[in-house]
């Protein structure tokens, strides 16, 4: 097994959530992360918890659809960690709604974090990855992927990030970096209690309905997908690319 080297990350959307727990494990393994969230102060909470762990970590505010601010978190973490050659594409939002109902607003929002935001971001620090010739981008899909009752917008921006991942992964490989797209099942975050809120089900509840049809028969934690994106940033994943990892308990493809 090759040993981990210090390597810069950068985790969009890592104030809390999947992204909190993917930043935390990829500092434990001895990463430099640059954690990127809307709100600085909420990145910062995340970053000062990987330094009380003893990881090294800055936490910047940055709104992932917005490409002079990407293009300064990027320049900003070169600057104070290094070229970040690992990058994790978290960043997420949920406008739920049936299609009849959703506004132009909704659908406009999500694709914009979603898919501008994963496009800006991996554009960004493509320029790092083939100078250094390494890199590893992952993406986070969603079973929504295959689509979801109320999800329209989510859905096509999730399988919209299929076809974004593949295509890295042809177009980078030759520079040493890989691109792959992890897709949760049914994780427990603040997105899947907004969406128990929505359809008026309390949390616990609503876990133990989904529980029921999930093979393996729990929900999902952060830390399920933050050990699968561990091991596909890692050393030893270089041969895995373009692939779409499902991580939800059991089979969706
Ligand atoms: P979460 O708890 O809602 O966290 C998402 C984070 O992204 C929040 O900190 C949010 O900041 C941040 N964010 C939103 N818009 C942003 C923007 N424009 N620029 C920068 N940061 C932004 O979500 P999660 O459940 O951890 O989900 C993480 C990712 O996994 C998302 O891409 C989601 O679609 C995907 N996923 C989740 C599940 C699940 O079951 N939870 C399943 C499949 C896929 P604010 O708090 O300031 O809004």
């Amino acid at each position: 097994m090759a040993e981990t080297p210090r390597r810069v990350a950068i985790v969009t959307g890592g104030a809390r959530g999947i992204g909190a727990a993917t930043a935390r494990r990829l500092a434990a393994e001895g990463r430099a992360v640059g954690v990127v969230d809307l709100n600085e102060a909420d990145a910062k909470k995340t970053a000062d918890a990987i330094a009380a762990d003893g990881g090294e970590a800055v936490g910047i505010g940055a709104d992932v659809s917005d490409a002079d601010q990407v293009a300064a978190a990027v320049a900003t973490v070169a600057e104070r960690l290094g070229p970040p050659v690992i990058l994790v594409n978290n960043a997420g939002v949920i406008r739920d709604n049936l299609l009849f109902k959703m506004t132009e607003e909704d659908w406009d929002t999500v694709m914009n974090v979603h898919l501008r935001g994963s496009f800006l971001m991996s554009r960004a620090a493509q320029a790092h990855m083939t100078k250094e010739g390494f890199g590893r981008i992952v993406n986070l899909s969603s079973s929504s992927a295959q689509g979801n009752r109320g999800q329209a917008n989510y859905s096509a921006a999730k399988a919209g990030l299929q076809g974004f991942t593949k295509t890295l992964a042809i177009e980078l490989g030759k520079f040493g970096v890989t691109a792959n797209a992890v897709a949760p099942g049914f994780i427990e975050t603040e997105m899947t209690k907004a969406t128990a809120e929505r359809v008026g089900m309390e949390f616990e509840a609503f876990k133990k309905a989904a529980a029921d049809s999930i093979p393996v028969r729990r929900t999902g934690r952060p830390e399920d997908i933050a050990n699968t994106i561990a091991f596909l940033t890692g050393e030893d994943a270089g041969f895995v690319s373009g692939q779409v990892i499902y991580v939800a308990g059991g089979p969706l493809d």
